[in-house]
């Protein structure tokens, strides 16, 4: 299908109990900008469009300015200093620029670095990048839960290990790594220790001091804030992290990041990053009742429903559910005024089960009848009644024309 015959398929209407439909519920592909964070950016698109980099005139003056109040706004939340932020184009970047930036600055320290099997791709790729440059990797599996055993961390160490990368929460099934625990390992040993935590900031307690991070990706518009903007957070003293950059050019981020800074972007992130910290505690809770309701509703409508990754460490927001007997892609198209993905977003294009969902051993008919629910700070209780009835209604009339299904589990009578 072509693109613009998809678009003219979109058309907001009124739905019932006051929703507009479609309903959004996929916020680990990328969220709305918060409007609070929209008024932020417009100014710096129209009068206030100076070059940051600017030194003689109040047009880059202001742009400094704005970007400068953003770098203390991220790093607030973080808790890291401004100085220790650099803006990149996104989370694909930072974690690029943080793998292969450390692998060839510490190049002459060891040769080896360890990663997760369930990282997303733009981890596995960058750590597969660098095997070809003469890099060894370790790809560190995860039990049932998708959780990292830091045992396993510790018997990967060797003397050539100069980095580990490891994910705070997972984009498919939200689950939390133990970062702390593994945050100290990687200190006692002298690694340097990345995490993705792309899925985390804004959503819950991220603290680099607290967890021993030396590098941490983030992207604006998984939280709120606009796309093809990011950061990368790199650890200053104790130990002091040095990068060598990807993009070279005007020596702009303390010569780890060329290029002329995306004010607008950069204003957005920060806002939205203020906002985060001003409405976590309440709105985690708030999405997290509202996840397990959705949970609760269909587990109680449906049989043989299973949740994938561990309930207990778990972003708020997320649900990923398996629905035997039924197709995951299938079960979508069955769903057309509802926003959801099979899988990860990442991988839709390809038939494959998630590799995600494999690494927990899921068997693949299970992983391809997976669901990801992902909700955000616009949903509403009204949405998740919507979407559970949607849902179970779809699953019901699938297993009831899959003759495979009713082979296997012949329709309750009672
Ligand atoms: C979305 C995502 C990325 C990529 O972020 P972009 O800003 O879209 O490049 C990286 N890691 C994780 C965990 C993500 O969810």
């Amino acid at each position: 299908m072509k693109v613009e015959e998809k678009g003219t398929r979109f058309e907001v209407r009124e739905g019932p109990h006051g929703i507009k439909l479609p309903v959004y519920m996929d916020n680990h592909a990328t969220t709305p900008v918060d409007p609070r964070v929209l008024d932020e950016m417009l100014p710096y698109f129209t009068e206030r469009f100076g070059n940051a980099a600017s030194r003689h005139h109040a047009f880059g003056w202001v742009g400094e300015q704005a970007v400068e109040i953003a770098r203390e706004r991220i790093a607030k939340l973080i808790g890291a200093a401004a100085e220790e932020i650099i803006f990149t184009s996104g989370a694909t970047e930072s974690d690029n620029l943080a793998i292969k930036g450390v692998a060839e600055m510490y190049r002459a320290k060891g040769n080896h670095i360890i990663t997760v099997v369930t990282e997303h791709k733009a981890v596995l790729d960058s750590a597969k990048h660098l095997e070809k440059h003469g890099y060894r990797v370790t790809y560190l599996p995860v039990n049932k839960d998708g959780l990292l055993d830091p045992d396993d961390v510790k018997g990967a160490f060797n003397d050539q290990t100069i980095l580990l990368s490891v994910m705070r929460a997972n984009n498919e099934i939200g689950v939390l790594q133990p970062i702390a625990e593994i945050g100290k390992l990687c200190r006692e040993r002298g690694v340097l220790f990345h995490s993705d935590a792309t899925q985390a900031v804004g959503k819950m307690p991220v603290d680099v001091n607290r967890e021993s991070i030396d590098l941490l990706s983030i992207s604006g518009h998984k939280m709120y804030g606009p796309k093809g903007v990011g950061a990368l957070y790199v650890r200053r003293e104790n130990p002091r992290v040095q990068l060598s950059p990807l993009i070279d050019g005007g020596g702009h981020e303390h010569g780890m990041r060329s290029g002329t800074l995306n004010v607008p972007g950069i204003a957005g992130l920060g806002k939205a990053c203020a906002i985060a910290s001003e409405v976590m505690p309440q709105e985690a809770c708030h999405i997290a009742g509202m996840r397990n309701r959705l949970k609760d509703t269909i587990m109680r409508r449906l049989e043989e429903v299973y949740v994938n990754g561990s309930v207990e460490h778990r972003l708020p927001g997320n649900l990923n559910l398996s629905f035997a007997g039924v197709d995951g892609e299938s079960l979508l198209m069955g769903i057309n005024d509802v926003a959801l993905s099979s899988g990860s977003a990442c991988t839709l294009a390809r038939v494959e089960p998630s590799y995600v969902l494999k690494a927990l051993g899921i068997p693949d008919e299970l992983a391809q009848s997976s669901i990801r629910f992902g909700i955000g700070r616009f949903n509403i209780e009204a949405e998740i009644d919507y979407v559970a009835d949607r849902v179970s209604e779809a699953v019901e009339s699938l297993r009831e024309l899959s003759p495979l299904h009713a082979t296997a589990k012949p329709p309750r009578t009672s």
